[in-house]
């Protein structure tokens, strides 16, 4: 069984063309498939014939809601989906002024083993594959009638782990006859694997590249998140230097910021010093408490801040959406393994 959706437009014609159909049925499938058919059924624009040959030979299937929580304090929405296979991932769609935006999954839990990190507690179960991503966004915006302008891939999983699957999953929501977003309007974000960030940069893609720092020394740094044992931080710039000089696009560094561990003055220094005369920005994250992890939200965010904005790097402390429902990503897939589904 093909992955039909999964396709991109040129595959899809190279299908068709395999099919004996001529090639302007692999455009009217691609509509179909990204308008969210949840059958060849209803494909009314292809004869019966096809729709039965495709039925046969291709896999095609939607997500369902298992899960849906509306926030009261700002319209934020989260969603577990549940996949064919049973797995279950969380989507968060936020009301942005600029837009509404999805937060989506690019795997089912995740191997990187960050300390304070809910998504990565029970491992890695399997990647999601292209269609599963597409299908976030799509049913997402079918389900809650809001038009989605902007992606980000923060959600559950490591984005560079799934490499191939994200390319093509950027390839297939940015076609004019998909979902037609704009790189411009994706944001992906990782938690430092050089080698292929290295390898993004390459491709020289417009989308912004956010990094994940958490600590500016090795020693920190290496304690939270197991990715950076062995490459250390010096490596990471170094990356995201070459990122910058070849794609222009400045990398935002992701901070969650935690009580005692990676919030003193000398920490904010240290970041100052690596930044200095690196276009970027610090995006601040008051950490959300995990059930399972000894780590506390930290008390100076504010305090740290006004040191970066002192030393010339910009920092922002992000607005916290959807408080009341869990809404950072790992929680509600974790509630539920809980209740022993
Ligand atoms: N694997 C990717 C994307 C998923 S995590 C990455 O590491 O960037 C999305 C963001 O949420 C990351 O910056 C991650 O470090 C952060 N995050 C994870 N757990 C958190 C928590 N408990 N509080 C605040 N931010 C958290």
């Amino acid at each position: 069984m093909r992955d039909i959706k999964s396709m991109t437009l040129e595959e899809l014609a190279a299908f068709m063309k395999e099919q004996g159909e001529p090639p302007f049925r692999a455009k009217q499938v691609f509509q179909w498939l990204h308008r969210g058919a949840s059958s060849f059924d209803g494909m009314t624009n292809l004869s019966k014939a096809l729709r039965e040959k495709l039925a046969q030979s291709c896999f095609l299937a939607v997500p369902t809601v298992e899960r849906k929580q509306v926030s009261r304090l700002d319209g934020t929405i989260k969603y577990l989906w549940r996949l064919s296979d049973g797995n279950c991932v969380e989507t968060v769609l936020m009301r942005y002024h600029h837009g509404n935006t999805v937060c989506i999954s690019s795997q089912v839990g995740c191997r990187m083993g960050c300390a304070f990190c809910a998504s990565t507690i029970g491992g890695k179960v399997r990647d999601l594959t292209p269609a599963e991503m597409v299908d976030q966004v799509l049913f997402t915006q079918l389900d809650s009638g809001y038009p989605i302008s902007n992606i980000v891939l923060m959600g559950i999983g490591e984005p560079l782990d799934n490499f191939d699957t994200v390319l093509r999953f950027l390839e297939l929501v940015n076609h004019p006859d998909g979902l037609n977003i704009g790189m411009r309007h994706i944001s992906l974000s990782t938690c430092g694997l050089v080698g292929q960030i290295d390898k993004l940069a390459d491709l020289r893609l417009q989308l912004t590249l956010s990094v994940s720092l958490h600590a500016p020394d090795d020693e920190t740094r290496s304690r939270l998140m197991p990715a950076n044992r062995g490459v250390g931080v010096e490596r990471l710039f170094e990356s995201c230097r070459r990122y910058f000089d070849i794609t222009g696009r400045r990398i935002s560094y992701e901070y969650a910021m935690i009580d005692g561990v990676n919030d003193s003055d000398r920490q904010a220094d240290l970041l100052i010093k690596h930044l200095r005369g690196t276009p970027g920005h610090v995006n601040l994250i008051p950490l959300n408490e995990v059930a399972e992890s000894p780590f506390k939200p930290s008390r100076r965010v504010r305090e740290f801040q006004k040191r970066l904005e002192e030393g010339g790097v910009t920092a922002t402390v992000r607005r916290k959406l959807g408080g009341d429902i869990d809404a950072s990503c790992g929680q509600l897939r974790r509630k539920r393994m809980e209740e022993g589904q």
